[in-house]
């Protein structure tokens, strides 16, 4: 189908959007409704593309792929969706003729925040490399009231505001009431057999209804669409079995609960907590998609024997994992089959990726509190567990071994074991945390099926990061070397032609100004806070999480204001460092360093001797709409993790596909990105893994650090002594007393690299030339490479065939 529509065409539409849909006229509608209306619109053309899509995959039995995960971090959609249209410059000029500029609009829309950070912005990536390269895919995920918190900082200090993003949200938003699903919480289970048959009745459950709301994204123009599938909790209203069985008070209760399940999302990254309503969460998640997904197949198919054929289930980490135990439920229970040939059909469907290492986010429930609330999927757990138990012993693996890998010990359902189990493939996102995972965290399953595990490394949708995050820089790219590089990221490399074109050089400089007083004017605009776009621009935004180490980044600028207030007039190149951060709302360590990070920008800022070449700027709710300000504008892109506990990072990839230099360790993807540009075009430092295990083993004492290293020692003793009366004795104890990620150990590394950094940047000409590399070298990280590795290594999934041939086919018939 053709997305074509003329100037004349769209203003048209646009003013019938506004008197249908708003009663209002052009010159009555707000910025509001202009924006709803635009929304409108698009979003007809999407549907109708996303029909016409599956309509062919269907016809050509094209294998379906299905996404599953608890947060997808959207972002805003409409300049998406109108750059991959190729509608943006249509829109813009309709627009212009009734005085409203489109960009205006963008403002309008809310950041649709329904995910914490890396993971859910993966999930939102590969909806669009899915869709460009025309894969059928639909993503599931709840639809949650209130995405990630808003971020206010008082005093310092983070508090959250509820984030409720569907004012302006909803409008994306489909309902489908028509593939609603039940969803069953609680009760107990009544089994019987009559002769051979086994039946199994679920009684006095709580009833939820999963109501679908669907959204679409455009791939690059427009041939394929993903869809989006976001379930809201229900009332069940027309469940009366509890009230007839007298209960009546829990059933108001329980009624009452039902919605509270997509009511928030869970704002921990990297961590779980174990409580009945996350559980309820995931469990609500799959039991919906799980049906859907069926129910799709058996529309068009009579059995369920060919899933495995034509439909993937992928598992993005353990929240989803679930899917597992419910797929099992939904073939024995309801579609008749028997054990071993649901297990296989289960195991061929469903892939798993693991997103970390770090033993606090490795999810367990523990049984009580399962059972209690999903009986049926317990027992199927049980017999998961008692046959894994029977097949490993068979093959004569040791108790002890089996033991560790069981889905059930130690008083908990253990949700990565059952991952590994229950699928056919496992992967790691980088090619160091693949690495670890066969060596580590899943080494007895390694060593029983060595050829399930492999990597895919993590990728970014590289239309949203660059071309129209940073629309200057893609413009130039194009104008260098075409603009097949929005297809194939890999010829990105076309540009290592003009890394001594002193001329592109000088331009790529003259980009990176632009895009920093960008930045710097929408700072002024939202912090009244100046920032000079003639010092160096170093980032680090993400999660805020003691192993990522921003605490580490601001101790080492503590010890460099130290050392220029007593050298005002050193010769120091002019340094603005941005932080943003999130933490999740009972951490409090993180909510101290981000205290410690305001105190210090506060503290430097009012000093008049350092202030003109030293700054510190904490970047308030940071989120995606953030982050495509804040790529464009960065020179040094700190990823400074722990060696060995990032599994991959993806912010990485986004400051160097526009031009930033890595300042880093050897952990997750920087490892790849430092193969990639090769060691003059990255700036390394610190332990590497196998250091660290090595340091981890012979004992980590980080009060020698502080004893030994005078630079240390003084930058410590300010936390102690504090600025304008905070003062941050937990942080200088915990650096003291255990310094789990071992900052201390790799702080003078950091400083020295800090320090190569400086000096490297005044020379702008090689400077200009190691960013041009970073963004020439950055196609391997696209999200549309990982999602053909996927594809091939994993799903086993083509992409919709031309429609040409397709209509041949329909000919010959
Ligand atoms: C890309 C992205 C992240 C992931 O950042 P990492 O540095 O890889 O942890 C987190 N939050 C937002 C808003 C992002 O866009």
């Amino acid at each position: 189908m053709t997305y074509k529509m003329t100037v004349p065409q769209i203003k048209e539409a646009i003013r019938e959007k506004l008197s249908h849909s708003f009663g209002v006229s052009l010159e009555n509608a707000t910025y509001e409704e202009y924006y709803k209306a635009v929304v409108l619109i698009v979003r007809e053309l999407l549907t109708k593309g996303r029909t016409e899509f599956i309509d062919n995959a269907e016809k050509t039995g094209t294998k379906q792929v299905y996404y599953l995960c608890m947060e997808f971090l959207l972002g805003r959609s409409l300049r998406n969706n109108l750059y991959n249209l190729g509608l943006e410059d249509s829109f813009k000029k309709a627009l212009a003729e009734y005085d409203i500029k489109l960009d205006n609009l963008y403002e309008q829309e809310p950041d649709a925040g329904l995910g914490n950070g890396g993971l859910g912005r993966l999930a939102a990536c590969f909806l669009d490399g899915l869709a460009t390269q025309g894969y059928p895919a639909m993503g599931y995920s709840l639809r949650y009231e209130y995405g990630i918190f808003r971020q206010k900082l008082v005093d310092g200090w983070q508090t959250e505001l509820p984030d409720f993003w569907l004012p302006g949200g909803s409008v994306w938003l489909q309902q489908v009431p028509e593939n609603s699903v039940e969803v069953r919480f609680d009760g107990h289970i009544e089994e019987q057999w009559h002769e051979q048959y086994h039946s199994v009745r679920h009684r006095d459950y709580t009833s939820v209804t999963a109501i679908p709301y669907d959204l679409c994204v455009a791939g690059m123009d427009g041939k394929g669409i993903s869809l989006l599938r976001i379930w809201k909790a229900e009332n069940n209203k027309f469940d009366m079995n509890l009230f007839n069985g007298g209960s009546y008070m829990r059933a108001m209760e329980q009624q009452a609960m039902a919605e509270v399940i997509t009511k928030v999302l869970y704002p921990e990254d990297n961590h779980t907590d174990g409580k009945m309503l996350r559980l309820s969460q995931q469990y609500f998640l799959v039991s919906a998609s799980i049906q859907d997904i069926i129910r799709r197949h058996l529309f068009a198919h009579s059995t369920l024997d060919d899933l495995p054929k034509l439909a993937a289930i992928h598992l993005n980490d353990t929240h989803p994992v679930l899917a597992i135990p419910e797929m099992m439920r939904v073939m024995l229970d309801e579609c008749g089959y028997g054990w071993e040939d649901a297990w296989n059909i289960v195991r061929q469907t469903v892939a798993y990726t693991n997103h970390t290492v770090m033993s606090e986010a490795l999810e367990c429930w523990s049984i009580d509190l399962f059972k209690m609330r999903l009986p049926r999927i317990y027992q199927i757990v049980e017999e998961i567990d008692r046959r894994f138990w029977e097949e490993m012993r068979w093959k004569g693996v040791e108790e002890s071994k089996i033991y560790r890998m069981a889905p059930i010990g130690d008083g908990y359902v253990k949700m990565a074991n059952l991952a590994v189990i229950g699928s056919h493939s496992v992967n790691g996102v980088s090619a160091l945390h693949s690495e670890i995972l066969k060596e580590d965290v899943f080494h007895d399953f390694y060593m029983e099926e060595p050829q399930k595990f492999t990597n895919v490394t993590n990728g970014i949708a590289h239309r949203r990061w660059l071309n129209q995050s940073n629309p200057k820089l893609s413009g130039l790219i194009t104008d260098l070397i075409g603009s097949e590089y929005i297809y194939d990221a890999g010829k990105l490399s076309g540009l290592l032609r003009y890394k001594d074109d002193e001329a592109v050089l000088e331009q790529l400089q003259q980009i990176k100004r632009f895009n920093k007083v960008r930045l710097a004017d929408y700072i002024k605009k939202t912090q009244n806070d100046r920032v000079d776009p003639d010092s160096i621009f170093d980032v680090q935004v993400k999660r805020l999480h003691e192993y990522k180490r921003q605490h580490m980044n601001a101790l080492n600028i503590l010890a460099t204001y130290q050392w220029l207030r007593e050298n005002p007039n050193a010769d120091f190149t002019p340094h603005t460092f941005f932080f943003g951060a999130k933490a999740a709302p009972g951490y409090y360590f993180a909510k101290q360093i981000i205290q410690f990070i305001a105190a210090l920008a506060e503290k430097i800022r009012k000093d008049d001797r350092v202030n003109k070449k030293l700054k510190v700027v904490f970047v308030e709710n940071y989120c995606v709409t953030w982050a495509e300000l804040l790529t464009p504008a960065a020179e040094i892109s700190e990823q400074i993790s722990l060696a060995g506990t990032e599994a991959s990072g993806t912010s990485n990839m986004k400051f160097m596909i526009n031009g930033a230099v890595t300042l880093g360790t050897l952990d997750g993807a920087n490892v790849e990105i430092h193969e990639a540009v090769g060691d003059e075009n990255i700036i390394l430092f610190g332990m590497t893994a196998s250091q660290v295990e090595e340091l981890k083993r012979s004992g980590y004492s980080p009060r020698l650090h502080y004893q030994n290293n005078q630079v240390i020692h003084r930058a410590m003793d300010e936390l102690l002594t504090g600025f304008d009366g905070q003062k941050f004795k937990d942080i200088f104890n915990a650096l003291l007393n255990e310094d789990r990620y071992m900052a201390l150990a790799d702080f003078e590394s950091y400083a020295e690299a800090q320090r190569r950094a400086q000096k490297l940047y005044l020379d702008q000409k090689s400077w200009n030339r190691m960013s041009l590399v970073n963004t020439a070298c950055a196609g391997r990280f696209a999200a549309d490479r990982a999602i053909r590795e996927y594809a091939g290594n994993i799903w086993h999934a083509s992409p919709v065939p031309p429609v040409q041939n397709l209509s041949a086919r329909t000919l010959e018939k």
